[in-house]
C-alpha cells in the first residue's frame, strides 16, 4: 500500500503523536503521485493525484481510530456528522426506498444484500421488507447495536474490509456515503471482487469532487473534512479503482437526496452547536422548522453502479 503509519511514541513514554493517522504519500486509489496541493483545511493538505485525478488528504485515519470517530456523538451533533440521525427515521426510510428502486433497475430479482456502513439499519430494514436477504457491516458500535436490538438485523461491528464477514457472497453490496471514508479503498476493492457474485452489483453513493459546486466553493466545499475523509472521488478515479477487467460501470449520475433543513444547515456549518451532552441543538419551533425536508440537488452527490465481471 501507499500508506505508512506515523511515528509512534516508544513504549513506556507518555508522548502522544500530535497528529494521528496514516501519511498518504501517494494516491490511495491508484498509487500515483500528486500534482500538488488543492488546499488546506483543518490543518491538513488536500492533494490531487496526477494519474486518476482523485483528491486525497495527506493523512488518513487509522482503522483503530474509526470506532471513536463514529461514536454516538457522530450521529447526534458532531460537526462532520448528523444533527440527530434516528430522529429523521421517516426520511431515511423514504430515501432507502429510492435506493432500492434504483438497485432493482440493475437486478433481475432480490437476493442477498450487504450494506457497508449501515448505520442504524433503516435501509436494511426497508430492503428486508422488499424481499432482500440482508446483512450489515458498521464500524460504529452505537449504530450497530441500535440496528441489532431494534430490528434484529445481522450486523457485523467492524470497519470494512473485515474477516468477520466470512466467505459469503452477495448479489448486491452498497456503500451509501461510506466508500470515501474507508482508510484503504484499494484493499476494499480487492475484497469486493470476492464479496460480489459474478454478475452482481456494487452501488456507491458518494461525492464527486469534480462537480461544479465543489470546484466553485474550493476548500469551503462542505465535503472537505481531511481529518476524517481520506479521499475525494470522481468518475475517473472510480473507474481507475474498479477496473474494467473486474467491473463494468453501468450507471453514473448525479442524484437528488431529500434531507432535513437541520441537516443541510448542519452540513454547511450554519447550525447551532450541539448541546453539552451531545444532544441535538434544535428545540421547539426551531426543531419543527429543522425537520422540514428539502431536495438536495447541487450535482455533487452521485450514484455509481458497477457490475462484477462474469468469470
Ligand atoms: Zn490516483
Amino acid at each position: 500500500m501507499q500508506t505508512r503509519p506515523t511515528l509512534q511514541a516508544a513504549p513506556g513514554t507518555h508522548t502522544r503523536p500530535r497528529t494521528p493517522g496514516m501519511i498518504q504519500e501517494n494516491c490511495p486509489i491508484c498509487g500515483g503521485g500528486s500534482v500538488g496541493t488543492v488546499g488546506v483545511k483543518d490543518g491538513l493538505r488536500v492533494l490531487r493525484c496526477a494519474n486518476c485525478t482523485a483528491q486525497y488528504s495527506e493523512r488518513a485515519p487509522e482503522v483503530s481510530q474509526l470506532p471513536e470517530m463514529y461514536n454516538r456523538a457522530y450521529f447526534h451533533g458532531s460537526r462532520t456528522g448528523y444533527p440527530a440521525y434516528e430522529a429523521d427515521e421517516s426520511l431515511h426510510r423514504a430515501r432507502a426506498r429510492h435506493y432500492l428502486e434504483d438497485l432493482t433497475a440493475h437486478t433481475a430479482s432480490t437476493g442477498t444484500l450487504l450494506d457497508v456502513g449501515c448505520a442504524t439499519g433503516f435501509f436494511l430494514d426497508e430492503a428486508r421488507q422488499s424481499g432482500w436477504l440482508v446483512r450489515g457491516c458498521e464500524v460504529s458500535e452505537w449504530a450497530a447495536t441500535y440496528a441489532q436490538r431494534r430490528f434484529g438485523l445481522d450486523v457485523v461491528t467492524a470497519s470494512f474490509p473485515t474477516p468477520l464477514l466470512g466467505p459469503q457472497r452477495y448479489d448486491a453490496v452498497t456503500f451509501l456515503n461510506v466508500f470515501e471514508q474507508l482508510p484503504d479503498p484499494h484493499g476494499a476493492e480487492h475484497v469486493l471482487r470476492d464479496l460480489v457474485v459474478p454478475g452482481g452489483i456494487l452501488a456507491l453513493e458518494t461525492w464527486d469532487v469534480d462537480a461544479l459546486v465543489a470546484r466553485w466553493w474550493g476548500m469551503r466545499w462542505h465535503r472537505y473534512h481531511p481529518q476524517e475523509t481520506p479521499v475525494y472521488l470522481n468518475r475517473r478515479s472510480l473507474t481507475a479503482l474498479f477496473k474494467p477487467e473486474h467491473w463494468t460501470l453501468v450507471e453514473y449520475r448525479a442524484r437528488t437526496k431529500w434531507i432535513t433543513l437541520a441537516h443541510g444547515l448542519h452540513a454547511l456549518g450554519l447550525a447551532a452547536h450541539p448541546t453539552r451532552n451531545g444532544g441535538p441543538p434544535h428545540h421547539g419551533l426551531r426543531e419543527r422548522i429543522g425537520k422540514v425536508s428539502l431536495p438536495y440537488r447541487l450535482g455533487d452527490l452521485v450514484w455509481a453502479v458497477f457490475r462484477r465481471a462474469e468469470r
